[in-house]
């Protein structure tokens, strides 16, 4: 391919990418194919003389669309979104256009310096205490990793060679091997999957203790279980705290947890993947109160804030403990700048870095911290939207809501409820899923896209009461609703199929 079929092709994608998102109402969420759909219609070798690529893009359309879980519809309300925006999606191409390798300063001295402003510029726009930041006097610093998931076992490994050392100083006598085997590290009940992974990764046992009955992590609960372990000859480690769980969006007591973990000199980090990016509002800051406490931090600007994935965001107050964990240097590594700059191969598992900073730069720049602070506010509106029109209807119930993530359920046995998500995956009109929360089984319905409107969430909810109508009868005793559903709700979805400009985005 030449540059010319290179802008044909590329122009062509842009189009059909756009041509998506405007048409994204019209396709089922959930695709309908079974497991192996693809391996009977593509051949079993690769082409010997290369394809056309008008080709392989008609069999975007043809084979690959099918099987693809439409993550971008507004009508996607399951896990937590993963963001998707212009600006990003330019990023990346750039990224992949100008396709370097950002190990060391000197390996795209551009690729560096962009992650430390714009980690700046995040920190500041967060509202992270000053010694997080790039910028700052002290050795604090922010870095882009691949997923929440690195971020949490990179601070875990960071503070296990922080602790060995620290109990190597004091008892000269205790080998490393001992010392590692006795290390202990703590989180909720509540934590994702991810948490409880680092542990097995890093071999240290990742403990769960109770969270309280709003899926809050309490202070005491940790002093206590830091007690016995101590006592029982092991050494706590490290704490991940929670601002934002998976389940119910509950944000465990970061300050009575931090006030703990510094008294014992563990490590604490803030796994706030989802809801980090509401700290862009200062009206939910108080939601990381006492974060000041904490040793690490880390949120997914790919999930909620604009960011295509890959793209999370973490920061530490003292970076020096991720170089001496990770620094393995080699002859062909080091260059002349050392020291001036990060270099960010010390800073995570690989050695290969892209240039994610660009997307992100992008994203800061074309939306404006007011941009953003838009979308998250609209976002949260429209959650409140869908918790009132649950309200309105009294075979409901709702559990919990917090930012974008309401938990709702049919009133009476789970069963109810169980159905209920069964029919409205059966009819691939909506996605979403099912957690536990106050021993009730609930639906989990998370605002996710980009593009939703109070339409959006209108046609939606009434996707879920025609289900529901076979389940438990509209009432017929108008009494119990406090308002009556439109009648236009009830239609069918490919009818909100305008494209929705999308407000927030300024074009330029
Ligand atoms: C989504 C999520 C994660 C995992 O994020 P990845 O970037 O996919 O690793 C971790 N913690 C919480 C609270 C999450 O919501």
């Amino acid at each position: 391919m030449d540059s010319n079929d290179f802008r044909e092709f590329g122009k062509a994608m842009i189009d059909y990418i756009a041509d998506y998102m405007e048409n994204i109402r019209n396709r089922d969420v959930l695709p309908s194919v079974t497991p192996g759909y693809l391996e009977n219609q593509i051949p079993k070798e690769t082409p010997v003389e290369g394809d056309n690529w008008k080709d392989v893009l008609h069999d975007v359309e043809k084979l690959i669309m099918p099987g693809v879980t439409h993550w971008h519809s507004p009508h996607f309300h399951a896990y937590y979104p993963t963001s998707q925006s212009y600006p990003s999606i330019v990023g990346e191409m750039l990224s992949a256009g100008i396709g370097c390798v950002g190990f060391s300063w000197m390996a795209s001295p551009a690729c560096t310096e962009l992650e430390v402003i714009t980690m700046n510029w995040l920190g500041k726009l967060l509202g992270l205490p000053e010694q997080f930041l790039n910028c700052s006097e002290g050795p604090g610093g922010g870095v882009i990793q691949g997923s929440a998931s690195e971020s949490t076992l990179v601070a875990l490994l960071a503070a296990k060679e922080r602790v060995v050392r620290l109990v190597k100083q004091n008892n000269p006598s205790l080998s490393e091997g001992d010392i590692k085997g006795k290390l202990v590290a703590y989180t909720s009940d509540q934590a994702n999957s991810s948490v409880e992974k680092s542990g097995i990764l890093a071999s240290i046992p990742m403990i769960h203790l109770p969270s309280d009955n709003n899926g809050s992590l309490r202070g005491d609960i940790l002093r206590e279980a830091i007690r016995k372990d101590k006592e029982a000859g092991l050494i706590p480690c490290y704490v991940v705290a929670n601002l934002g769980t998976t389940g119910t969006c509950a944000f465990d007591n970061l300050e009575e947890l931090g006030v703990v973990c510094n008294e014992e000199e563990v490590w604490l980090h803030v796994d706030a993947a989802y809801a980090g990016a509401a700290f862009v509002c200062p009206e939910y800051r108080h939601l990381m109160k006492g974060v000041e406490l904490c040793d690490s931090f880390t949120f997914n600007p790919h999930k909620w804030m604009l960011v295509n994935f890959d793209c999370s965001a973490l920061w530490v107050k003292d970076a020096r403990y991720l170089v001496e964990a990770f620094n393995v240097d080699r002859i062909y590594l080091q260059h002349q700048h050392e020291g001036n700059a990060p270099d960010y191969r010390h800073w995570q598992i690989p050695l290969g870095r892209r240039f994610r900073a660009l997307k992100l730069w992008f994203v800061l720049r074309i939306y404006g911290t007011e941009g953003i602070r838009q979308h998250i506010r609209h976002h949260i509106n429209l959650a409140k939207h869908f918790e009132q029109l649950v309200h309105n209807d009294a075979r409901f119930e709702v559990l919990t809501s917090s930012l974008g993530l309401i938990c709702f359920r049919l009133q009476g046995e789970d069963s109810l409820t169980k159905e209920l998500l069964e029919k409205i995956t059966a009819n691939k009109k909506l996605y979403l899923i099912p957690c536990y929360t106050q021993q009730k089984y609930v639906i989990r319905f998370v605002v996710c896209s980009r593009i939703t409107t109070n339409e959006d969430i209108n046609c939606s909810w009434a996707e879920i009461v025609s289900q529901a109508n076979t389940i438990v009868p509209y009432p017929t005793d108008k009494s119990s609703i406090m308002q009556e559903p439109k009648k236009q709700d009830y239609l069918n979805l490919s009818k909100y199929n305008e494209p929705s400009v999308n407000v927030n985005e300024k074009s330029k």
